[in-house]
């Protein structure tokens, strides 16, 4: 009898709905100094999160979310981990099988305690910072593309302790590397909360794209906390993007500045999207010793978690993050990144025509090492064929035009000034390969010129 008992309980917890385990952890990538107002990259965290060989040729989805402390942001960005751990593969377990009834069930045992990012902490600030899930998220698109999924917070920041400059360079920065950036507002929107998008405005201002439609930035959504007026606009997405239009409606008392990002932020933002979230109920808000499990969280709450995450998270939904119109991929991405913490390091924010400038020139950076890398491609394919001397321009001419025109269909930023520069760069680069494979050809050529006359020789002599 004993045994049975013991059997059943055995089986229980063995077919028990639970949530996919979770194998990574939270990691510091960059590190702001409120004292002398520096920010500093974590190189290692770099290299592990965007280097890594499973990942750095990927097209990346990042999700950021920021707003201040204490508002629940970790604990969604938990629930979130649970979603991926349970839809995709990850760096940690990349041949992981999905498993079709986790994946649907993807919330869990109701009772399970909720891991991941650190939350709940204490109300005092602790590093300041960005901080990436260490595990990185896999997906292969029927379509043939290869995406890493990343998930981003910020910690310690939007509060009372940091300054409006503090504020502008995060959200900039956030910008600048996510392809998602939910801003995390409680209650209601201040204008407070979009003055600090004003510069970001003004960086986009300068993405001088000959095409209106490209915009810099991807996907921002303000999720605002504890909703208290679902009869008036509704929980979820409709209702947030209802509430979210009239925000942003220009009214008479509205200064010039807050004019300026309210006509910007469309301009900045290939889309802008308003989310309610219910208030999840007194045990999540109120109670020290809950564990974070579902059950105790109002059903609306949980309800309204499950649109937002399907909405971010799904396969159809995912946006991946584009620079200038281009995909960017994870080894690239950490460029950029480096880039940007070195504009951003200095107590005044950068000037916006600079982060601009340096984008560009690392985007046409990127493209002239790829349409190099075609006309290696094309000498290294027909450089056998070549018998003679001749051959050898005509070759460098056909994989030059090749080069060129790669260069030419991909290149979707600056305008055309710019690009000219650009391209007469890439000419002298081509013109500088030809110069080092063509001797060593010719070379070849003459070594096989005399063997053919010696094995000529011998023939008549024989
Ligand atoms: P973070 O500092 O913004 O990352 O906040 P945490 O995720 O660490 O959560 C701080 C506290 O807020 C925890 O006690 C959570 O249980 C609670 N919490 C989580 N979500 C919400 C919410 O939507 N509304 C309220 N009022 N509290 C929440
Ligand atoms: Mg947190």
């Amino acid at each position: 009898m004993l045994k049975l008992k013991f059997l059943l309980i055995f089986c229980s917890v063995l077919f028990c709905v639970k949530s996919e385990e979770i194998t990574g952890h939270p990691i510091q990538l960059l590190n702001f100094n409120n004292e002398n107002k520096t920010v500093t990259l974590t190189e290692g965290s770099l290299e592990k999160l965007f280097l890594d060989p499973l990942v750095s040729d990927r097209e990346v989805v990042i999700v950021s979310i920021a707003g201040a402390l204490r508002k629940g942001k970790s604990f969604l960005l938990n629930y979130m981990l649970r979603f991926l751990y349970a839809n995709y593969r990850s760096l940690a377990n990349p041949t992981k099988v999905i498993n079709e009834t986790n994946a649907t069930n993807w919330l869990g045992d109701e009772n399970e305690p909720l891991t991941g990012f650190s939350w709940k902490s204490s109300t005092k600030r602790e590093t300041t910072g960005i901080l990436f899930w260490s595990d990185v998220f896999l997906y292969d698109s029927p379509m043939g593309e290869r995406i890493a999924i990343y998930l981003m917070d910020t910690q310690g920041l939007f509060d009372h302790l940091s300054t409006p400059t503090d504020n502008i360079r995060i959200f900039s920065l956030n910008a600048l590397m996510s392809s998602v950036q939910i801003m995390n507002i409680f209650n209601v929107i201040q204008e407070s909360d979009i003055e600090y998008m004003q510069y970001a405005t003004e960086v986009a201002r300068f993405t001088a794209v000959d095409d209106e439609s490209i915009k810099p930035f991807q996907k921002l959504i303000f999720l605002i906390r504890d909703w208290g007026s679902p009869d008036e606009y509704d929980y979820g997405l409709k209702g947030g993007n209802e509430f979210l239009k009239a925000f942003l409606k220009i009214k008479d008392y509205h200064t010039d500045e807050l004019r300026k990002v309210r006509l910007h932020i469309q301009k900045t933002f290939e889309n802008v999207n308003g989310f309610l979230m219910p208030y999840p109920g007194k045990i999540v808000a109120r109670n020290s010793s809950y564990d974070g499990n579902w059950k105790k969280i109002d059903e609306d709450f949980v309800d309204a978690m499950k649109e937002l995450i399907h909405l971010i998270f799904e396969p159809k939904n995912l946006v991946t993050k584009t620079i200038n119109g281009v995909a960017v991929k994870a080894f690239e991405l950490a460029v950029y990144i480096k880039q940007y913490v070195e504009l951003f390091k200095s107590e005044s924010l950068p000037e916006a025509k600079s982060i601009y400038e340096s984008t560009l020139d690392n985007q046409f950076q990127i493209l002239m090492g790829k349409s190099v890398e075609i006309y290696l491609q094309s000498i290294q394919l027909y450089q056998n064929n070549i018998t003679k001397e001749s051959e050898i321009l005509s070759l460098h001419n056909i994989s030059k035009a090749f080069s060129l025109k790669y260069f030419d269909q991909e290149k979707k930023f600056g305008n055309s000034e710019e690009s000219l520069i650009y391209q007469n760069e890439l000419e002298g680069k081509l013109e500088k390969a030809y110069d080092e494979w063509r001797p060593i050809t010719l070379e070849f050529l003459e070594k096989i010129k005399v063997e053919q006359e010696k094995a000529d020789k011998q023939k008549i002599l024989a």
